[in-house]
């Protein structure tokens, strides 16, 4: 079983970044209000999160980092309507099939918590401990036994451009959620909880950015598209700025992404790119987001609907923004 983790991990578990974007996951999935995650060495001697949610009990602990163990899958018709981020129950098992880890938590309404450790996937020393109603989880040494992932990765500056990447697209997601990063003893982003999303997206890009926000708000009986798109004064030469949420998932999507570009046709921006920030609604029977483990990608029932909503949308708005 453990070989089999450690392939599973490859598929999940990439680099630093995709173990904070699985464990960011799954601290919102637990309900937190509070995230706090602290990075030493690009994440890969060491990440670690605190988390305020509902925490798990002593016999729950063990079973979370064991392979497809998930307590978010009531009945397979579920798949198609995912409402929590993770679904397949492979991700701690994953992470710690390729590091040390230690788990703490304490479930609501339980008088102590507990603590494991595991390294290689192997449990260690489970026991009570003293810690508030929550988890913490930290992962040291990832790849140790996995020399050659190892090697691929880059150099810590890098690891952790793509976690600070990894924490913005959460933190976009969930506004309401207090976010804090520290890279070893500096403090990154303490981001306190809003209802503004425009606050929070000010918080990443600053006031060049939130200053040229234009509202969009359409809605038609099956896609809803809320956010912002930049002025197109802020516009790109690449689509990194382009922020797109799938029912409280963060997406890339080649042919949105295309949409968005396509938004600009006839308006004297060539190559360039809107900055834009939207949350698209969906009936989830329209989506499946079970297609990639790493479950950035989706496939739309009818992706040329969706294009062509998204394309309209922006179109008419920046059509009808007298700039
Ligand atoms: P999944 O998220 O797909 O269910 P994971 O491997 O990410 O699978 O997590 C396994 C299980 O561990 C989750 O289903 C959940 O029950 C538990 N778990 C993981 N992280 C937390 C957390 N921060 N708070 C509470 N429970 C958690
Ligand atoms: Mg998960």
């Amino acid at each position: 079983p453990q070989l089999v983790n450690q392939i599973a991990a490859g598929e999940v578990i990439e680099r630093p970044a995709s173990v904070v974007k699985e464990l960011l996951e799954n601290s919102i999935d637990a309900g937190a209000t509070r995230v706090d995650l602290t990075i030493d060495g690009g994440g890969v001697e060491r990440i670690r999160i605190s988390d305020d949610g509902c925490g798990m009990t002593a016999e729950q602990l063990p079973l979370a980092v064991t392979s497809h163990a998930t307590s978010k899958l009531p009945d397979d018709d579920s798949l198609f309507h995912v409402g929590t981020l993770g679904f397949r129950g492979e991700a701690l098992a994953s992470i710690a099939s390729v590091s040390q880890m230690t788990i703490r938590s304490r479930a609501e309404g339980e008088p102590s918590g507990s603590q494991i450790d595991i390294r290689g996937g192997i449990i260690e020393s489970p026991g009570p401990c003293g810690c508030p109603v929550g988890t913490t989880i930290e992962v040291r040494n990832l790849f140790f036994n996995t020399p050659v992932r190892r090697k691929f990765l880059k150099t810590p500056q890098t690891e952790r451009g793509h976690i600070v990447e990894a924490f913005t697209r959460l933190a976009l997601a969930n506004p309401k959620v207090h976010f804090s990063l520290r890279n070893g003893d500096k403090e990154m982003f303490d981001l306190l909880p809003t209802v503004r999303w425009a606050d929070r997206i000010e918080s990443f890009f600053g006031t060049e950015i939130s200053e040229s926000l234009i509202p969009i708000d359409s809605e038609d009986s099956q896609v809803k598209i809320t956010g912002y798109a930049c002025d197109p004064s802020v516009s790109r030469g690449n689509n990194r700025m382009q922020y797109l949420f799938l029912n409280g998932r963060h997406i890339r999507d080649r042919a949105l992404q295309h949409a968005l570009g396509e938004s600009y046709r006839g308006m004297l921006m060539v190559g360039r790119h809107p900055v834009c920030f939207l949350r698209m609604t969906m009936p989830p029977e329209m989506i499946d987001v079970n297609v990639h483990p790493a479950k950035l990608e989706v496939r739309f029932t009818d992706s040329g609907r969706v294009y062509s909503r998204l394309l309209q949308t922006l179109r008419q708005r920046f059509l009808s923004t007298d700039m």
